[in-house]
């Protein structure tokens, strides 16, 4: 069955013509994956067409959308140096940088970028991203956030932005913003209902697309939330992009089954510094009787920051307001800035700050020096 509407989708590709000959035939399709209905490639284009074959994309996306059988279509723009190269980047090499990426320097107006990075998914890694970039904001600085979580792009709801970004030079796509955030996620390409099936190898030549493509301008810091868990794609990122740091979130619950430690090592194999470990969901507070509840072993993450020789950079209550306030668009670093939350997150933002800005200086003093 999905052979024949694999056939089918080819088909119909074909109709799209690009200068001399259809995409097909160009080898502009790749990594084609239909599940149950659910259809996912990527077209490669030549970087220096980049966001101009937006026309292409959109007119695929449509014709495989119309199809019979068909109940999601998403089809990413890729662009590589030549149409037809693979836009495989996998495998990694542990212990190593992976060599630099075609077309510059990624990110060339960007001071410092720190991932943001859990075990497993569910601990609260995107609620956390979001309220710490916004308490870097409200510090007076510059903020970016990408969202590369892309089974579960969270970060639009969070930040309470919709609609779609435009270009305003042709080129690039320029960043959203919400509360003062720059932010470009997979959200505003991807409804939010669709399941997304990408193949490692898609995933990490989207996040390049969005790290390379889109018009982000002079900022201090992006932060990068990450995909939930350790495995190749997160390995491929952290090794393919310039981190200043990582930030580990977990819970307690995950601190002791382990996981938080293997976020650790991924990042220790691939030499990105991690800035510190944060534990969410770390106690629960009654709403009607203030008693407090440790959830589960509440105070592990701080033990085990010392066991792994990392920083402890603080906890983050369960609290129903954290969920809601982020769930509906306003977290609560903006809603309410001043509340007990608020300011645990503004304190580690801080800490995060501080450390990610020490690690910059000993980069720099330890870069050689151009004398004249
Ligand atoms: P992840 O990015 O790790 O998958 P999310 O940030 O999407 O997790 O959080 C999962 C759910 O838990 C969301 O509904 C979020 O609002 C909620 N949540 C996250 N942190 C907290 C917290 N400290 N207190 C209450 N709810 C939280």
């Amino acid at each position: 069955m999905s052979q024949v509407l694999e056939e089918n989708i080819l088909k119909a590709l074909a109709t799209i013509i690009h200068g001399d000959k259809n995409i097909v035939e160009k080898g502009m399709v790749q990594g084609l994956q239909v599940q149950d209905g659910h259809v996912v490639f990527a077209i490669v284009v030549d970087p220096q067409v980049g966001a101009k074959a937006e026309p292409i994309r959109k007119a695929a996306e449509e014709k495989v959308y119309a199809m019979e059988g068909v109940l999601s279509a998403t089809v990413v723009l890729t662009a590589e140096k030549e149409p037809g190269a693979p836009t495989q980047q996998s495998g990694h090499s542990h212990g190593h940088k992976a060599p630099p990426q075609q077309g510059g320097p990624l990110l060339p107006g960007v001071k410092a970028i720190i991932a943001v990075a859990s075990g497993k998914g569910g601990v609260g890694k995107s609620t956390t991203t979001v309220n710490l970039a916004l308490a870097l904001h409200a510090q007076g600085l510059k903020v970016g956030l990408l969202d590369a979580d892309i089974y579960g792009p969270s970060i639009p709801r969070m930040l309470g932005i919709t609609g779609e970004p435009s270009s305003s030079d042709g080129q690039h796509l320029d960043p959203m913003e919400g509360h003062g955030i720059k932010c470009m996620s997979m959200g505003f390409l991807v409804e939010e209902e669709t399941p997304i099936i990408w193949r490692g190898p898609m995933t990490q030549t989207a996040l390049m697309q969005m790290l390379r493509d889109i018009a982000w301008g002079e900022l201090d810091v992006m932060m990068i939330d990450m995909p939930p868990g350790t495995g190749d794609v997160q390995l491929t990122m952290a090794q393919q992009v310039p981190l200043t740091g990582a930030v580990i979130v977990s819970t307690p619950q995950d601190i002791a089954l382990l996981d938080a430690r293997k976020g650790l090592n991924m990042f220790r194999q691939v030499d990105v510094p991690v800035l510190g470990i944060v534990e969410n969901m770390s106690y629960f507070e009654c709403p009607h009787c203030g008693e407090r509840t440790d959830v589960f072993s509440h105070g592990g993450a701080r033990e085990e920051a010392e066991l792994l020789q990392v920083d402890f950079l603080g906890e983050i209550p369960l609290d129903i307001k954290i969920r809601e306030t982020s769930d509906s668009g306003h977290p609560i670093v903006d809603q309410d800035p001043t509340s007990p939350h608020a300011k645990a997150y503004k304190a580690i933002a801080k800490a995060m700050w501080e450390k990610a800005c020490a690690k910059l200086e000993a980069k720099a003093a330890s870069a050689p020096k151009i004398i004249q």
